[in-house]
C-alpha cells in the first residue's frame, strides 16, 4: 500500500495543526509510529479508531493497515445511539483513541504483504438516505481507485495537500490521508476549516486541496472580498471538490475569483471514486467529468435496461473500485448489486463526451410531474444563479393533478424574493414543465456534518 513509508525516508508524510500547535512527521517517524500501533494491536480481528482530526488517527490507521487488520473510523462527534449501532454491527476488538497512540514510538512495520482481498476499512455512510450501513472496503478497491486518481489527477509525490475534512469517511480518510501517502506525498491537515488556512498553505508550497461544496461557497465569497486571499487559491496545482454537488454557480464564482477552476468528481463509501474530470481535462461547470480509469458506468431505466446518452435514469458501476458487502447486511448488498453492477441509488444523464451530470439521488431528486421525469440538481442550480437565492434545495411532493409537483426550498441571500420571480426565472432559463409549484423559505437547509443536505429533513 505505501513504498515510501517502506523506505522510512526522511520526507515530510504529515503535518496536522491542532489547538496544541503543529505536529510534523516524516515518513521514517510516521513508520516508527504505525510499526507500534501494529505491535499493539496484533492478533486482533478489527479496530475501531476514535477519528479526530489528529495525527494520531492517521498514524493509528496507517498502523492497522500495513498488519492488514480492517479498521473502523468513527466520528468524534458520534452520538450515543449512533455509536451503539455501530460498536453492536461491527463488534471491533478495541477502540484507538488519540491517548493510546504513542507518535513517538518507533517500532518495524510488519513485513507481509496483506492480500487484495482483505478487508481493509468497514467505514459507515453518511446517513443521508437511511441509518448508515457498514461499508466492507477491500485493500484491492482502496488501491486501485487511489492509482486511478492519480492518473487522472496528474498526483505525484511532489503533490503537498491542504486537508480541512473529518477524518471519517471516504474523503477525508482514504483519499485525503491514505491517497497522498500511497502516492509518498505529504498531508497538511489545517483543523477546522478556515479559507485563511487554505490561502496560507497554497500561498506556501502546498499545491492541492480536496474539499465539499460548502467549502468552495465560503471559498468563493471570501475569495471575492479578499484579492491577496484569491491570489493565493489561484496559485494551487488543482481543487478537488466532492462529496455532494458542486453548484455550477460557486465553480463560476471561484473561476472569476481566482482563476482557477475547480475539479469535480463523484464518488460513494461503496464504490470510492466512480468519476473525475481530469487534470488536463475539459473542466466543465455542473459535471463530475468521466469514469476514472478501470470502472465501467452506465445509466439505467428503471428495469435496469440501459438507456442512451443524454437519458436520465440510474448509474450503475462495475470495477475494482468496488466494496465486498455492506456489514452483516446480506439483503442490502444482494439489492445493491445486480449481474455484477452496484447499484448507485444516484441519477445522471451523460454527455456525448463521456461527462456525467449527476442530477441527484433515486429515491429523492428523480421528480416525476406532469408525466416528465425531472431531476432536482438542474433546478437547484439554476435556482442558485438567481441574486436573491443563497441556498436551494429542490424535492418533489405528492400532487393529484401532476403526479408529483416540484417545491423549492430557498434560503434567501438577503430580503425574501418574490416567489413568482423565481418561478418565473427557472420556467425562462429552464422549460416551463421544470418550473417549481411552490416556494418555501427557510433559514438554513438542514446539512449533515458533511455538508450534505439531508433531503429526508424538508419532508422527504
Ligand atoms: P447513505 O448511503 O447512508 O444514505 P450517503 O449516500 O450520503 O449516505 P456517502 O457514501 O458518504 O453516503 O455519499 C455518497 C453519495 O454522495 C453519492 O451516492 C452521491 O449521492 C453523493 N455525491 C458524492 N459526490 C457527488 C458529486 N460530485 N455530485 C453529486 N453528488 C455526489
Ligand atoms: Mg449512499
Amino acid at each position: 500500500m505505501f513504498g515510501e513509508l517502506t523506505r522510512a525516508s526522511d520526507r515530510p508524510a504529515l503535518r496536522f495543526d491542532g489547538p496544541a500547535g503543529k505536529v510534523d512527521l516524516t515518513y521514517r517517524q510516521l513508520a516508527g509510529a504505525a510499526g507500534a500501533v501494529a505491535a499493539q494491536i496484533k492478533g486482533k480481528a478489527r479496530v475501531a479508531v476514535w477519528a479526530a482530526p489528529t495525527v494520531q488517527t492517521a498514524v493509528a490507521v496507517v498502523g492497522a493497515l500495513v498488519t492488514g487488520i480492517p479498521v473502523i473510523p468513527i466520528n468524534p462527534k458520534i452520538g450515543s445511539r449512533e455509536l451503539d449501532h455501530i460498536l453492536a454491527d461491527s463488534s471491533p476488538d478495541v477502540i484507538l483513541r488519540e491517548a493510546d497512540i504513542d507518535i513517538t514510538a518507533s517500532a518495524p512495520l510488519p513485513g507481509f504483504d496483506v492480500p487484495d482481498e482483505h478487508p481493509a476499512f468497514i467505514v459507515y455512510t453518511s446517513g443521508t438516505t437511511g441509518p448508515p450501513k457498514g461499508v466492507v472496503l477491500p485493500h484491492r478497491a482502496i488501491k486501485s481507485n487511489l492509482d486511478s486518481l492519480a492518473t487522472a489527477w496528474q498526483w505525484t509525490r511532489d503533490d503537498i495537500l491542504v486537508h480541512g475534512l473529518p477524518l471519517f469517511h471516504v474523503h477525508g480518510l482514504i483519499l485525503g490521508i491514505v491517497g497522498p501517502l500511497r502516492r509518498g506525498g505529504s498531508v497538511r491537515h489545517i483543523g477546522r476549516f478556515s479559507t485563511e488556512a487554505v490561502a496560507r498553505e497554497l500561498a506556501g508550497d502546498a499545491t492541492m486541496m480536496f474539499g465539499v461544496p460548502t467549502m468552495y461557497h465560503r471559498l468563493a465569497t471570501d475569495a471575492e472580498a479578499n484579492p491577496q486571499l484569491a491570489q493565493a487559491i489561484g496559485r494551487a496545482r488543482l481543487l478537488v471538490s466532492g462529496s455532494a454537488a458542486l453548484p455550477a454557480s460557486d465553480h463560476e464564482r471561484v473561476f472569476k475569483a481566482t482563476g482557477q477552476r475547480i475539479v469535480e468528481r463523484y464518488g460513494m463509501t461503496e464504490t470510492l471514486m466512480n468519476c473525475s474530470v481530469r487534470a488536463d481535462g475539459e473542466r466543465r461547470p455542473g459535471t463530475v467529468g468521466p469514469p476514472v480509469d478501470g470502472v465501467d458506468l452506465r445509466i439505467v431505466d428503471e428495469q435496469g435496461n440501459p438507456l442512451p446518452d443524454g437519458e436520465i435514469g440510474e448509474i450503475e458501476v462495475r470495477g475494482p473500485n468496488l466494496f465486498l458487502e455492506y456489514l452483516n447486511r446480506p439483503d442490502a448488498t444482494a439489492q445493491a448489486l445486480r449481474d455484477g453492477w452496484f447499484r448507485t441509488g444516484d441519477v445522471a444523464t451523460v454527455d456525448p463526451d463521456g461527462y456525467v451530470r449527476i442530477v441527484g439521488r433515486r429515491a429523492t431528486d428523480l421528480i416525476k410531474s406532469g408525466g416528465y421525469k425531472i431531476g432536482a440538481g438542474e433546478i437547484e442550480n439554476v435556482l442558485l444563479e438567481h441574486p436573491a437565492v443563497a441556498e436551494a434545495a429542490v424535492t418533489g411532493e405528492p400532487d393529484e393533478d401532476l403526479g408529483e409537483r416540484i417545491v423549492a426550498w430557498i434560503v434567501p441571500a438577503g430580503d425574501k424574493p418574490a416567489e413568482q420571480d423565481l418561478i418565473d426565472h427557472v420556467a425562462t432559463l429552464l422549460t416551463p414543465h421544470k418550473r417549481p409549484r411552490v416556494v418555501r423559505f427557510l433559514d438554513a437547509l438542514p446539512r449533515n456534518d458533511m455538508g450534505k443536505v439531508t433531503k429526508r429533513a424538508l419532508g422527504q
